[in-house]
């Protein structure tokens, strides 16, 4: 292994800045070259690769977003887009390649390493919808700011006595709703993995109504449903004033908490570790509080749900 190319796909997400920092210095560490490859898949089949020093990555550790930017690339989808990529990498003389991205960026990776390309995933989604992690890179981070948006809402909510229904995001998983309806104190918390009855949820917001709570806050997976819809029937159903807010794309921004730095600081460092072993199509993660390495085809064979667990707790805490 001589020279190591790092790139982002896919979705962004806050923190993928320190992974790929992680990546650039443990590699100069181990006296390795470092070639970064912009906006994911296409600029590995146009060749936009650029060499990277240890200064290349100072002063990124703190910011969200990517550097080497990202993009979702359908041309890499083909066979034919892929020998171009492949070809690509062999003529900047990259031996080695970190894919820093979710699920479907995996499956780009996957077929890398089975085109003789050693390839390393490392999860970087606000979602943590892959399996074999118990977090990926950003979901942290997103999950505060909902919980700080949130808490700005409750204060208005509290005011004008309303219900509002908040919308966030999470595409099929339910994590972020159902962690940030824990912190929030949200009283009902709707994610794609758990069936759910409007009229029960209705009967529960009349229940605290009448024990004198002046509001109420549902959080949606956006998985598990439209926030607009929902919130329609909720003011069909109750006649109170009902709001809906859809948090969208600040989920995916701002600056990563400690916990997405640190994550992605030891995934990243993991996966050169694993490339100077001679080790290919792997995903790191970490599980139980340890940085693992999966295959990646059982990465993303592998179901995954969010710890159920939580969504229990938030119906006992909010009864
Ligand atoms: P994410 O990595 O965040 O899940 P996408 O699903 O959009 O985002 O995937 C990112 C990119 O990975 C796609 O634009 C495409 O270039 C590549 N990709 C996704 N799925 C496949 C696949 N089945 N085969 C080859 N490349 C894929």
């Amino acid at each position: 292994m001589r020279k190591i190319g790092v790139l982002t796909s896919g979705g962004d997400a806050p923190g993928m800045n320190a992974a790929i920092r992680a990546v650039v210095r443990k590699a100069i560490f181990h006296g390795l070259e470092v070639a970064g490859i912009k906006r994911g898949y296409t600029g590995l089949i146009s060749g936009d690769i650029v060499p990277m020093d240890l200064g290349s990555v100072g002063d990124i550790i703190h910011r969200g977003g990517t550097i080497l930017q990202t993009a979702r690339c359908d041309e890499f989808r083909s066979e034919a887009g892929q020998d171009k990529a492949v070809a690509k990498i062999k003529e900047h003389g990259i031996d080695g390649l970190v894919v820093i991205g979710g699920d479907g960026s995996f499956r780009g990776a996957r077929i890398l390493s089975d085109k003789g390309i050693p390839t390393i995933g490392i999860p970087g989604t606000i979602d943590n919808d892959i399996p074999c992690t118990d977090y990926t890179i950003g979901f942290d981070t997103a999950v505060n700011t909902v919980v700080e948006a949130v808490d700005k809402i409750r204060d208005t909510a509290t005011s004008h006595e309303r219900t509002y229904v908040i919308e966030v995001m999470g595409r099929n998983a339910g994590d972020i709703a159902l962690l940030a309806g824990v912190a929030c104190g949200a009283e009902n918390v709707l994610v794609p993995e758990a069936k759910y009855d409007i009229a029960a949820i209705v009967e529960k917001l009349k229940r605290g109504a009448a024990r004198g709570k002046k509001h109420s806050l549902i959080l949606v997976a956006e998985g598990a449903g439209k926030g607009f819809a929902i919130g329609e029937v909720i003011r069909e159903l109750t006649g109170w004033d009902t709001r809906v807010t859809v948090l969208g794309h600040i989920q995916r921004g701002g600056s990563p908490t400690a916990f997405d730095r640190m994550l992605a600081s030891k995934m990243g460092a993991k996966a050169v570790d694993l490339l100077i072993e001679g080790d290919q199509a792997k995903m790191i993660g970490v599980q139980g509080g340890k940085v693992t390495a999966t295959d990646i085809n059982e990465a993303l064979c592998t179901p995954r749900s969010p710890d159920m667990t939580l969504y229990e707790l938030a119906g006992v805490l909010s009864i």
